[in-house]
């Protein structure tokens, strides 16, 4: 059995890796499986624990990554975000394409330590400056501070897009997001 594809898409915060993910999940035609990251964030008003992230204490996000068990890890804006090794690689072995969503550090170290051909790395942009900020104050479940963190963030890490595979324009959630599964069809036929 051929391995499953790894997708990573990456790019900066508020730019909306969330919407053109979940836009992406949700098309019938595409067979991908999300990997659930773990995360000491706490959680959100309409956020599943299991579904969205496992969301777990500083102690128990420590203990996984002194036993080795994230293929990356990463803190952003005061908490930790990593994604499950084992679960990634036994998906991949059963031939299932696993879809990773993660900030920009993570996605590095993703890039710098899965050597295969049948990784697949995409670089969401927002249209503009304007336009991240605008998402960020929309979503209004931060405060001005942390607004202010992540927009910073985001302002640095519009510049950090060599490595990736692809570079896709976030103007539409459907448009980004049907630009990305047709590059990942493409991908797919290539077996
Ligand atoms: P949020 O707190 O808004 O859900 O996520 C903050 C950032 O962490 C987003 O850019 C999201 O893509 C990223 N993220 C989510 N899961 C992971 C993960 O497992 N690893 C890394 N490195 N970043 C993640």
């Amino acid at each position: 059995m051929k391995k499953g594809l790894l997708i990573i898409l990456s790019g900066p915060s508020g730019v909306g890796k969330n919407c053109v993910r979940q836009e992406i999940m949700s098309m019938k035609k595409i067979d991908l499986t999300y990997s659930v990251s773990m995360t000491t964030r706490e959680k959100r008003a309409k956020e599943t624990d299991g579904v969205d992230y496992y969301f777990v204490s500083e102690e128990e996000f420590q203990k996984n990554i002194d036993n080795g068990n994230f293929l990356e890890w990463a803190s952003f804006v005061g908490h930790r975000y990593g994604t499950p090794k084992d679960k990634v690689e036994a998906l991949r072995n059963a031939g299932k394409n696993v879809f990773l969503e993660i900030e920009i550090n993570g996605a590095s170290q993703v890039m710098s330590k899965v050597h295969d051909d049948r990784v697949i790395s995409f670089f969401l942009m927002p249209p503009s400056l304007n336009a991240l900020e605008k998402r960020i104050r929309k979503r209004k479940t931060e405060t001005e501070d942390i607004i202010q963190e992540r927009l910073e963030k985001g302002r640095k890490e519009m510049t950090m897009t060599e490595n990736y595979d692809h570079i896709i324009i976030n103007d539409k959630v459907e448009r980004a997001a049907q630009e990305i599964v047709d590059i990942i069809k493409s991908k797919m036929k290539k077996r």
